[in-house]
């Protein structure tokens, strides 16, 4: 059994990570991410997700959404597109016609069943990277054998409940940390293990964030994490990369928000927005 390689990420290391436009660019070198999610009621989340990866840069981003988000989202978010399944307020099958470079699914999606084999047929059919928060996370719990079929590189992003549902309980940090990484190995998967402090694990290495703040705990703060590094894949970062620098820019994205609003005032909607001067604040 080897030992993980635990690194401390701050901004001298997000910003080696970073990397700046192409003069000559155009939205189609920056990708186009396709977030799948929501259900009646929560179509918020989504939104957040999708506000957070426009504003972290992605080219494109289009939703795919049960029917009820259609005119939430064009209203709330006119630079994205939006695609709807056949049914009104819960995902029943997940077709579309386009070509995502990034596949985020899971916030605000619920765990219905008929959800869950939406899931699970996308799953079969798809190669993109993904990266699966929330119910996305809770759906695989429910099925483990669906962990089987994820891309490899699959970024997860568990907070403490949704983590404890798919890898159950822990005797304290290390062995929360070892049992991550044993999932990480035997599936490739990235794990990205939401606290306090951020760890971003792999089957070899621990990356330890030392960006945010208290702030950040508030409705709908994860959602936008999952924007972001959906967003900076579909840019062409590699999965590792992009969760490792999204968690770095989220948290800073908080403490700019907070400087301004308080860590009370802060809401998830004010952290999406300060991606942008986090991206600035590395120079
Ligand atoms: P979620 O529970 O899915 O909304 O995710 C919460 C997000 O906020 C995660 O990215 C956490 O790392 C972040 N967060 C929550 N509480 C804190 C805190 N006390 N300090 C820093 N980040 C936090
Ligand atoms: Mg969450």
């Amino acid at each position: 059994k080897t030992e993980p390689v635990a690194r401390l990420i701050g901004k001298p290391e997000a910003k080696a990570l970073y990397r700046p436009r192409n003069k000559f660019s155009h939205k189609g070198t920056y990708g186009h991410a396709l977030l799948v999610g929501g259900s009646y009621g929560k179509m918020g989340s989504i939104c957040l997700s999708g506000t957070a990866a426009l504003r972290s840069g992605a080219g494109m981003l289009t939703f795919y959404v049960p029917a009820c988000g259609y005119e939430i989202l064009q209203t709330a978010l006119p630079e994205a597109m939006v695609l709807t399944d056949v049914h009104e307020k819960t995902l029943s099958k997940i077709e579309f016609d386009l070509d995502p470079s990034v596949i985020g699914f899971g916030v605000g999606v619920g765990t219905s069943k008929s959800t869950q084999q939406a899931f699970e047929q996308l799953l079969k059919k798809n190669k993109k990277p993904m990266v699966i928060d929330a119910d996305g996370i809770n759906i695989l719990s429910k099925n483990k054998e669906f962990l089987k079929l994820l891309p490899e590189g699959t970024v997860l992003t568990p907070h403490p409940g949704e983590l404890k549902r798919l890898i159950g309980e822990w005797k304290d940090d290390f062995d929360k940390l070892e049992k991550a990484r044993q999932l990480a190995r035997e599936h490739n998967l990235i794990m990205v293990i939401k606290g306090a402090y951020t760890f971003t694990v792999t089957s070899e290495e621990i990356y330890i964030n030392n960006s945010g703040n208290p702030g950040m705990a508030t409705a709908g703060s994860g959602d936008v994490l999952t924007g972001i590094i959906a967003s900076l894949i579909s840019q062409g970062y590699e999965p590792l990369v992009a969760a490792v620098l999204g968690v770095y820019l989220h948290g800073k994205a908080g403490d700019l928000a907070a400087e301004n609003l308080s860590y009370e005032g802060t809401i998830a909607g004010d952290i999406a927005a300060h991606a942008g001067p986090a991206i600035l604040d590395l120079f």
